[in-house]
């Protein structure tokens, strides 16, 4: 339905873009192939470990290799580790005590982030329930950051700041290294001895620099998105300043374990490889992600960032003030993924979610969004979230016949679209 010769010139649209991310991939690739030099990493560091998991070679070659690329002084990367949810959780109690003040200046934060801040509930083991002070400074009208803001809100308690680099189901744009940059140098004019911790999830590869590089003193993320390059069946890492790494490591194990025990279950290869692979994933993902943003902006459906923005994430969010249309999107996403693509998603309650969510993924990995996916809270604007795909080829079948399938259904109309 939709022409090939209206396809071949989206892509020409897009093919500008698409040389910059190759650009990009060379860099990051060249930057990963480096570390695993540096660190002489061997095929004797794919051998695991089981029971406590001490003297595992092959888990602090892991952890040395993300240390170096991602640019801190240490890391963790466990597969003990559940999900980017937990990385971060892990890390925030690490550094807060009672009384302690953490202060988010990127607007709420993610979504499964409210329940372990206890936003709206206190005798859960939240960091409120521990007697950790928490505050947000929103974003300013035009989604900026208000400086102003930040100054005001910080005060003699505040002990770490939170950034978050992706916009997660936020109707804003991600931040990009640069715009990090500054608010961490705003943030240490002010006091030096505030601990900046960066939610890194999906921002991995996207940029030649990461948050740690441009004076963060912590990140986060999650293997099943970015760094775990589509291979990683689970885990999370946390990267940063040596003595903030030692004390996340002793709240994931226990004081006096911390890094030195943690089976790596024959997970070793799959965390090198996954890793290695990561730049070159990243850009496939980000390619599909542009020819979404082109394809669907062709279509009628508002897009953000469009396919001309500069990006910082893989994210690519679609509004389509329809609920409808918004479901059927994401229900035809899933009929084009390789697995359980004869399976329906339908809007659901989810665990550290507060409003039904539907989740397309039919991925090779449970929820893994480094492989196409689609998701987002269903409430107006009706926002999806799509991210991913382990190919650009993928995503771009998948997109098109997703398209015409809406068309099919009425719900996008061909008479609209603009000639080219
Ligand atoms: C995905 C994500 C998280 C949480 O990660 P999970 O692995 O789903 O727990 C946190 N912050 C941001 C910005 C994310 O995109």
């Amino acid at each position: 339905m939709l022409q090939n010769e209206l396809i071949e010139k989206l892509e020409a649209q897009c093919a500008p873009y698409f040389t910059s991310i190759n650009q990009m991939v060379e860099i990051n690739q060249k930057k990963v192939l480096n570390a695993f030099r540096e660190e002489q990493i061997g095929d004797h560091h794919f051998s695991s470990t089981d029971g406590y998991g001490y003297d595992d070679q092959g888990r602090d070659g892991l952890e040395a290799l993300y240390a170096r690329v991602f640019g801190g002084d240490d890391a963790l990367v466990r597969p003990q580790i559940v999900s980017g949810t937990h990385a971060i959780a892990t890390a925030l109690y690490a550094m807060l005590r009672p009384g302690d003040g953490l202060l988010y200046i990127t607007g709420a934060p993610y979504d499964t982030l409210d329940q372990v801040i206890g936003k709206n509930t206190s005798n859960t083991g939240s960091l409120k329930d521990y007697g950790v002070r928490y505050n947000e400074v929103l974003l300013k009208d035009d989604q900026t950051i208000d400086y102003e803001g930040i100054k005001n809100a910080i005060n003699e308690h505040t002990k770490v700041v939170g950034i978050q680099r992706s916009k997660g189901y936020e109707n804003r744009p991600s931040f990009t290294i640069d715009a990090i940059e500054q608010m961490i140098q705003f943030v240490k004019e002010i006091d030096e001895n505030i601990i900046v911790f960066v939610d890194n999830c999906y921002g991995e590869f996207v940029e030649d620099r990461e948050p740690l590089e441009v004076g963060a003193d912590i990140m986060a993320g999650s293997l099943i998105k970015n760094p775990g390059g589509g291979l990683v069946r689970a885990g999370g890492y946390i990267v940063g300043k040596e003595d903030l790494v030692e004390l996340a490591a002793n709240r994931l194990t226990a004081p006096g374990l911390g890094k030195d025990a943690g089976a790596t279950l024959n997970m070793l290869q799959e965390m090198y490889q996954g890793f290695f692979l990561a730049p070159h994933v990243v850009g496939e993902a980000l390619k599909g992600a542009i020819f979404t943003a082109r394809l669907m902006d062709y279509v009628g459906v508002e897009t953000a960032p469009t396919y001309t923005d500069k990006r910082t994430d893989i994210i690519q969010a679609m509004t389509f003030h329809h609920e409808e249309a918004m479901i059927k999107f994401c229900e035809a996403i899933q009929a084009n993924s390789p697995i359980n693509s004869y399976v329906a998603p339908y809007p659901s309650e989810m665990p550290g979610y507060e409003e039904k969510v539907i989740m397309a993924a039919g991925t090779f990995i449970q929820g893994a969004s480094i492989e196409l996916s689609v998701d987002g809270p269903i409430k107006p604007p009706y926002t999806a979230f799509l991210q991913g795909g382990l190919t650009y080829a993928h995503v771009k079948i998948a997109i098109i016949q997703t398209v015409e399938k809406l068309i099919q259904d009425g719900l996008l109309d061909p008479l609209t679209f603009p000639e080219l």
